[in-house]
């Protein structure tokens, strides 16, 4: 009887394995159907942009200043928009697959730290487990479609720069576009229009509020210190949640944003960057309870804890260098996974 049970249990864990596996295939084709969307919208705004407004505008004042002003604008915030939109598609947003570390089953009993019920790493706080992208993500914010990629720790901030950039660029156009439509300076080459302007035009004008709107609650959030996840699952770790024992400082705006951008400079966390970020994704320094910091540290203090640095050493002795830090390692039945230094 408990045979049956175990096999239908068996059973049913191998379909839902699949399902996850169909869910997220599918979940990702349509993350590439979006991209390309995106990157289509992306190119005829821009078309559109040259042509229409920059081209009428000219031909309509007569100013090379403003021309080259109108240009210089829109061809930043333009350019911006596509850099931190290939950057957060391109970008890891920082997983426990890339993260390091231990042997599971022994370890969570042993030192009392979450676990994931579905990738079975060790959980890191603010990390959350993404169905689609199937492992657990460091401060995960939501997995977006549209980039078909995961929003978390290490691409945060080409994510808003992303909303802030296409935002202005939409606004600007949607101007452009008006003054085009109002002002009656613009009849006599309205018929020279190499594209059509009301289509174009009604898509930013559309855009520009959707993306207004979605922009200012994400910039809102990242100010407080805050992920989607965790203000929607009203999960904001407070000192008062002693169940999870777990609590975070957020201390003043431009600390958080600091967080993210890996500078307290407001200049240059709007332009381009490849900076470090203060927090590893893994522990974090406005963490007040530091069971899971403690647990780590008892780990590597832990006898079956290998060091990568002793690992690639005693590679290297065998001849065998091996390039993937994090390569799993079997020993005695057990998974085990390894450690840097760094992140510690
Ligand atoms: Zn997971
Ligand atoms: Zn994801």
């Amino acid at each position: 009887m408990q045979m049956q049970d175990s096999a239908y249990l068996n059973q049913h864990q191998d379909n839902n394995q699949k399902m996850n596996k169909v869910y997220s295939q599918v979940f990702k084709l349509i993350g590439v159907c979006l991209q390309i969307l995106f990157m289509g919208l992306y190119g005829v705004i821009n078309y559109s942009m040259i042509f229409d407004i920059i081209l009428l505008h000219h031909q309509a004042y007569q100013s090379i200043a403003l021309t080259v002003i109108i240009s210089t604008i829109l061809g930043f915030t333009s350019l911006n928009t596509l850099f931190n939109y290939l950057a957060v598609c391109a970008i890891s947003p920082g997983s426990t697959f890339e993260f390091p570390v231990v042997n599971v089953e022994q370890i969570q009993q042993q030192f009392n730290i979450n676990t994931c019920s579905k990738c079975r790493k060790v959980k890191p706080p603010r990390s959350h487990h993404c169905s689609v992208c199937n492992k657990c993500i460091f401060k995960m914010d939501h997995h977006c479609p549209w980039i078909n990629n995961c929003v978390g720790h290490f691409n945060m901030r080409y994510f808003l720069l992303f909303l802030f950039y296409s935002n202005i660029t939409l606004i600007l156009a949607s101007i452009g576009y008006l003054n085009l439509t109002f002002n009656s300076i613009f009849d006599d080459y309205l018929n020279q229009v190499t594209f059509s302007v009301n289509v174009v035009a009604i898509m930013c004008y559309a855009l520009s509020v959707a993306m207004s709107m979605f922009s200012l609650m994400n910039w809102l959030l990242a100010l407080k210190g805050y992920t989607q996840i965790e203000y929607w699952n009203k999960k904001i770790p407070t000192p008062q949640d002693s169940q999870k024992q777990i609590t975070f400082e957020h201390a003043n705006c431009i600390d958080n944003l600091n967080e993210i951008f890996g500078t307290k400079v407001v200049y240059k966390m709007f332009l381009p960057s490849f900076r470090k970020q203060p927090e590893d994704g893994v522990t974090w320094k406005n963490c007040k309870s530091n069971i899971f910091q403690q647990s780590l540290q008892d780990i590597s203090n832990n006898p079956n804890y290998i060091n990568t640095t002793q690992l690639q050493y005693k590679n290297k002795e065998n001849g065998q260098n091996k390039k993937n830090q994090f390569q799993q390692i079997q020993q005695n039945d057990h998974d085990i996974f390894q450690l840097t230094d760094e992140t510690l």
